[in-house]
């Protein structure tokens, strides 16, 4: 009886154990910024000084030479899925046909693993102050530190590539692919389903590779950590606008419907904004 009661009190007590960690979960998972109150984000959103995104002036960037950036594997077609996180639409690459994605070389002091793309709707990085409607962000974590939650201790933790994106009459066949799904989580916040095409991410990025702006800021949502180079080509890509439609058709953990997510811009404080035109020796 006595073994019959210690069981049982075991049995409620990892009930409620196990009932309050998906409670806490559900805490610490719940958003607790929002994109309409940017002014009551948490830590380094409020006090750093190299945030982004900015607003790029080009006649104050320093053109410098530069070799290409190397990608690795970004011509490769992947399995992948695609996730509402409740604040952007992200795609995530299945590596079961070769090593995941990577890029080094040119400003890129080392190896930096591609851990995702996600979309911002409008853009977040301005250039000359004209906004584009969608910027996709390639987020690489250092290869040496396994993950993006690792990285974020070095303070070279992260690479972002930023892709921004003009309307075309022209529909973009790689939307199509992830738009065709859309449907399935754009009221399923964290609950990835996989495209019924493989896609490469090169097929994500503008044809000119060679013109970028380079920057040193930080994660444009919470904690805003400043431990990222941004590199953002000065090309737009294409998109069409019903697809633009359709990709932004997302919503929110409350389900509201996530109208925008971009952040506002964030003072350049003097900081250099490198340019390169692919003029390297
Ligand atoms: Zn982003």
């Amino acid at each position: 009886m006595f073994y019959a009661c210690f069981y049982f009190y075991c049995y409620t007590m990892k009930f409620y154990g196990i009932i309050s960690i998906i409670f806490l979960n559900k805490i610490v998972s719940a958003q607790n910024w929002s994109y309409s109150r940017p002014d009551e984000w948490p830590g380094e959103c409020q006090r750093g000084n190299r945030q982004s995104p900015i607003n790029i002036n080009f006649k104050n960037t320093i053109m410098e030479m530069m070799r290409p950036i190397e990608y690795v594997n970004y011509d490769r077609d992947f399995v992948a899925v695609i996730e509402n996180e409740g604040y952007t639409l992200a795609l995530k690459f299945d590596n079961e046909c070769c090593d995941k994605p990577s890029i080094r070389g040119s400003v890129i002091q080392s190896d930096y693993t591609l851990h995702n793309i996600h979309f911002h709707w409008a853009a977040e990085h301005t250039i000359n102050n004209r906004r584009y409607p969608l910027e996709a962000h390639f987020v690489h974590y250092k290869t040496e530190a396994g993950n993006l939650t690792n990285a974020l201790n070095f303070g070279d933790g992260v690479v972002v590539l930023a892709v921004l994106y003009e309307l075309s009459e022209i529909s973009n066949d790689v939307f199509d692919v992830i738009t065709r799904t859309v449907d399935d989580v754009a009221h399923r916040v964290n609950q990835p389903v996989q495209l019924d095409a493989k896609i490469s991410p090169e097929s994500l990025l503008p044809e000119n590779l060679d013109n970028f702006f380079a920057y040193q800021g930080s994660l444009t949502t919470p904690n805003c950590n400043e431990v990222v180079t941004w590199i953002v080509y000065s090309q737009p890509a294409e998109i069409e606008e019903s697809q633009l439609e359709k990709l932004s058709d997302i919503y929110t953990e409350d389900d509201k419907r996530l109208v925008q997510n971009y952040r506002p811009l964030q003072a350049v404080n003097g900081r250099g904004v490198l340019y390169t035109r692919g003029n390297y020796i």
